[in-house]
C-alpha cells in the first residue's frame, strides 16, 4: 500500500520479454518509491531495463510479476479500462520525438489532451509554464526541435498528472537547446507538483535532480540523493 508520502511504490518489479525461443530479462526484482513532487534522474547503460521500468510504472507495458501501487490502487490487478483512466489522467509523457500532429498549432496540440482529461489545465496555462506564451498559433513546422519538446512538455502536463514520465527528453537536441528543455521540465515540475522521472544518458543531468536512480542489467544497482539540487543553467558540464 502507498502511504500519504509516496505516490508510487513499486515491489518486485519484473519483465521478461520472449523473443521466440529467447528470454530476456529486461528488469530484475526492482523495488522503487518515489515522493510527490520529486525530480528522479535515471541512468544506465542502452538495455539496462530504463525504459521498461518507465513503461511499466506508466501502464503502457505489462510487468511479468510484482505490484505497483499508484495513491493505494495497484496498477497491475487493473483491467484494460481501469488502465487507460490511469494513463490519461494521472500519468504525462514526453519522448525523445516529439510526436506532435503537424497540422494543428501548439495550442491545439495541447487542447487534444485537455478534451479528454479528467482535471486539465488551460493548453495556454501549460504552454506558459514551458515559456512558449508567444508560439500559440504556430506549427510545429514553424518551430525549433527545443519549442516542440517543449509544447510536447506542456501536453504532458495539461492533464495536471501526478507522474510525468521522460524518457530521453534532450536525445535529439544540442546542449544548449537541451538546456532550455531541462528548464521547461523543471518549472513543470515546480509548478504542478508532479513526480517527474527522467531517462538520459546524459550524466551531467544528475545535478539537476532530487535523487539518482542507476540501473545495470535489470536492477538499480546505485540510488544516490541530491540534497543540492542546481537549476539547468547553474549545471556545471
Ligand atoms: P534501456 O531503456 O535501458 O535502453 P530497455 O528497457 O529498452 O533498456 O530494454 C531492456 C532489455 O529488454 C533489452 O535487452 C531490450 O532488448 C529488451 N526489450 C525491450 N523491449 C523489448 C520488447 N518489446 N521485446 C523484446 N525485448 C525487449
Amino acid at each position: 500500500m502507498t502511504s500519504g508520502e509516496f505516490v508510487i511504490e513499486a515491489q518486485g518489479l519484473t519483465k521478461t520479454y520472449r523473443n521466440g525461443p529467447r528470454k530476456v530479462q529486461a528488469l530484475r526484482d526492482v523495488d522503487f518509491t518515489a515522493r510527490r513532487g520529486e525530480f528522479i534522474v535515471v541512468l544506465g547503460p542502452s538495455g539496462s531495463g530504463k525504459s521498461t521500468f518507465l513503461n511499466i510504472l506508466g501502464g503502457i507495458d505489462h510487468a511479468t510479476s510484482g505490484s505497483i501501487h499508484f495513491e493505494g490502487q495497484d496498477i497491475t490487478a487493473f483491467g484494460d479500462a481501469d488502465l487507460t483512466r490511469y494513463r490519461r489522467d494521472h500519468v504525462g509523457f514526453v519522448f525523445q520525438f516529439y510526436n506532435l500532429v503537424p497540422s494543428l498549432t501548439a495550442l491545439e496540440n495541447v487542447a487534444l489532451v485537455t478534451e479528454i482529461a479528467a482535471n486539465p489545465m488551460r493548453p495556454e496555462e501549460a504552454l506558459d509554464i514551458v515559456g512558449l506564451s508567444a508560439r500559440l498559433n504556430h506549427f510545429p513546422a514553424q518551430l525549433s526541435g527545443g519549442e516542440q519538446q517543449r509544447v510536447a512538455i506542456a501536453r504532458a502536463i495539461a492533464k495536471h498528472p501526478q507522474l510525468l514520465f521522460c524518457d530521453e527528453p534532450t536525445g535529439a537536441l544540442d546542449s544548449a537547446t537541451g538546456v532550455l528543455v531541462l528548464e521547461a521540465l523543471a518549472e513543470a515540475n515546480r509548478s504542478t507538483g508532479a513526480t517527474t522521472l527522467i531517462i538520459t544518458h546524459n550524466a551531467t543531468i544528475q545535478q539537476i535532480g532530487d535523487r539518482t536512480l542507476r540501473f545495470a542489467d535489470g536492477r538499480i544497482v546505485e540510488e544516490v540523493s541530491n540534497p543540492t539540487r542546481k537549476r539547468p543553467d547553474q549545471m556545471s558540464w
